[in-house]
């Protein structure tokens, strides 16, 4: 292990990549950049990291802000969830803590949006706290290293993957040493190629000595993502539509979209378009146009949105299952924080678009 972690921080030394949080001791803004590489490439993130520490330079900033000009901030970014967790820890690290980030891995998990890896990235990252990171990559790089031929999902193999960062970890510079694994598993020893000559711990992987890198990790098949149908339009009355906001949890949190829903099982688009209506924001329509479907992708369910134009001759609101709603001009909904899907469906309404939240 000792020889392991010393060639692990002398190669990344040399050869970490330029990242401007990387320039920096704020905990603060190491912070938001963990949250903004979730699920995200470092070139997409340097731009939104430093446009969101000029907005929100602090906690405080970050506590005291409009949601909506936080979600305004993350517009593009995706996973939405990320950015009202941000806003919710800061809210409790601003009452609790004074402003300042917990510098241990326990009670920053007690933060909302702070998991095990988050917790330990900036315990050791921001605090120099012997704390491991257990992301892809670095799951990657112990299961070849340590030869793991196991299913990783398995909670097992999970807890022993976490077991053997902790030890790795337990040194000198744990927050260089956890960046270096991630680093290496980044660059080096990527998923399909990995390029064993040029690792700095070649010499102690058992999956370059048994020549099988490629097929490791192992990892169990994945569900088909479910076919989902529904139904969105853009009703109006008098020349103003209706934008309606989804609760502040779940699916697509706190964003603003068109008001509709989801098809019960043999429904026809168009019953279920005026059963959605009446259900969800108490409307009935009086004339509604089909104008097409959009197709999109989430993670696990794979959605056709049957998209309508429809008009209503009253503007009584009665909502279930949304959080509010706005009467506007109907080009000034792209305005508001919405996610890819909603900006699908407002183009092939030709409306404006504007950068979308996911
Ligand atoms: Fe990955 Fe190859 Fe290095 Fe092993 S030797 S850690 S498989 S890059």
């Amino acid at each position: 292990m000792k020889r392991v972690r010393k060639r692990l921080l002398d190669w990344y030394r040399t050869n970490k990549r330029a990242m401007p949080w990387r320039e920096t001791r704020d905990p603060y803004a190491i912070w938001i950049s963990e949250a903004m590489l979730q699920q995200t490439r470092v070139e997409t993130v340097i731009p939104y990291w430093q446009r969101f520490l000029n907005l929100f330079p602090d906690v405080h900033a970050l506590a005291t802000a409009d949601l909506d000009d936080v979600l305004g901030a993350w517009a593009g970014l995706g996973y939405y969830s990320r950015a009202r967790n941000l806003q919710a820890a800061a809210r409790l690290i601003d009452e609790r803590h004074g402003g300042r980030l917990p510098d241990d891995a326990e009670t920053l998990q007690t933060l909302p949006g702070i998991g095990r890896y988050t917790a330990g990235a900036l315990a050791s990252i921001a605090f120099d706290r012997p704390e491991p990171v257990l992301d892809g990559n670095v799951k990657r790089v112990l299961t070849r290293l340590l030869g793991i031929r196991e299913d990783i999902a398995q909670p097992a193999v999970l807890e022993r993957l976490w077991k053997e960062a902790g030890t790795l970890a337990r040194g000198p510079h744990p927050g260089d040493l956890n960046q270096a694994l991630m680093e290496l598993g980044a660059t080096v020893c990527t998923s399909r190629t990995p390029r064993c000559a040029g690792c700095p711990i070649s010499q102690f992987c058992d999956a370059r000595a048994e020549g099988d890198a490629e097929s490791l990790p192992i990892k169990a098949r994945k569900k088909p993502a479910r076919r989902v149908e529904a139904v969105a339009a853009l009703v109006t009355r008098r020349g103003r539509a209706l934008a309606v906001r989804r609760p502040p949890r779940g699916l697509l949190g706190g964003l603003w979209d068109l008001p509709g829903g989801d098809l019960a099982a043999g429904e026809m688009p168009r019953a279920g378009l005026a059963r959605t209506l009446r259900e969800r924001t108490g409307l009935e329509i009086t004339r509604a146009s089909a104008i097409g479907t959009v197709e999109h992708l989430f993670t696990h369910r794979k959605l056709t949105l049957h998209v309508y134009r429809a008009s209503t001759s009253t503007n009584r609101i009665r909502l279930d299952g949304f959080a509010g709603h706005k009467w506007l001009a109907p080009g000034a909904i792209s305005s508001l924080p919405h996610a890819s899907m909603t900006a699908k469906a407002l183009a092939l309404l030709m409306l404006p678009t504007a950068r979308s939240s996911d």
